[in-house]
């Protein structure tokens, strides 16, 4: 159940933003993950339904925009796709990376008014 709880902190931190300002409607809702951020997106799509019930969101449209994983490899120095965080360079094989992006989560772009 960890993407209910995450399901339910969208909506509070958003609920939250909207109480400070002076905003009337939410209309929609952009979340970046990044697929080496452990958060799955179907299980996550399929919560959030349930969770913005009643919300300032309810009726907003929630898009998600996946980021790919990128790492740049500690022994040959290539940049190369992360689909597992465990993968290793697909030049040298060296295990040794530093990961660029995929890791992210957060809400991106909030369109109100
Ligand atoms: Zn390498």
């Amino acid at each position: 159940m960890h993407e209910l709880s995450i399901a339910m902190e969208i909506v509070d931190q958003i609920t939250e933003y909207f109480e400070n300002s002076k905003l009337k409607k939410v209309y929609e809702v952009e979340i970046d993950i990044g697929i080496l951020s452990g958060v799955d997106k179907d299980n996550l799509s399929f919560m959030l339904p349930f969770v913005v019930k009643g919300s300032v969101i309810e009726n907003a449209v929630i898009r998600f925009n996946i980021i790919k994983g990128m790492a740049n490899c500690l022994g040959c120095h290539s940049d190369f796709e992360l689909l597992e965080i465990y993968d290793v360079c697909p030049f040298c094989h060296n295990f040794e990376k530093q990961i660029i992006q995929g890791k992210e989560f957060k809400i991106s772009t909030i369109l109100a008014d």
